[in-house]
């Protein structure tokens, strides 16, 4: 593999990871060489830049490590206020994402969250999941 296809090969990351979350399918990568779980912004196996990458699905359920309110409206579909927060999934790999529910005042770092996807399928995280929207998890 030349230089340019393991360039290649790391842009697409990001792309194949909005592949499944357009199919409601929050995966994470392995290293199908060692098998080791990589985190969202390693792309690639430092120790295997070469091997391919497996998707698996993931459980949806993660915790909060780090949480912001933003009160300014940066896009039309996210009015403010709303939450951003750094969620760690049980897997291990963490990702930043929106918190949904519940209220504002009622989200905290450590707290236990699930995964759902909203109307338009954007993954969004949520402290008291319903099971009328979840997209597909591993169970
Ligand atoms: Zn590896």
């Amino acid at each position: 593999m030349s230089e340019l296809e393991l360039s290649r090969k790391h842009s697409e990351f990001m792309e194949q990871f909005l592949r499944f979350i357009a199919m409601r399918e929050l995966r994470y990568p392995t290293c199908s060489t060692c098998g080791r779980i990589l985190s969202f912004s390693e792309r690639l196996c430092v120790q295997h830049p070469r091997g391919a990458i497996e998707w698996h699905l993931a459980s949806g359920r993660g915790s909060l490590r780090a949480v912001v309110e933003y009160r300014l409206q940066y896009v039309a579909s996210m009015p403010a206020p709303y939450v951003v927060a750094v969620v760690e999934l049980k897997e291990g790999p963490r990702l930043v994402g929106t918190v949904t529910r519940p209220s504002l005042n009622a989200i905290a770092a450590g707290q236990a969250v699930q995964a759902e996807f909203d109307a338009a399928n954007r993954l969004i995280f949520v402290a008291d999941p319903d099971q009328g929207n979840r997209g597909n998890f591993e169970t």
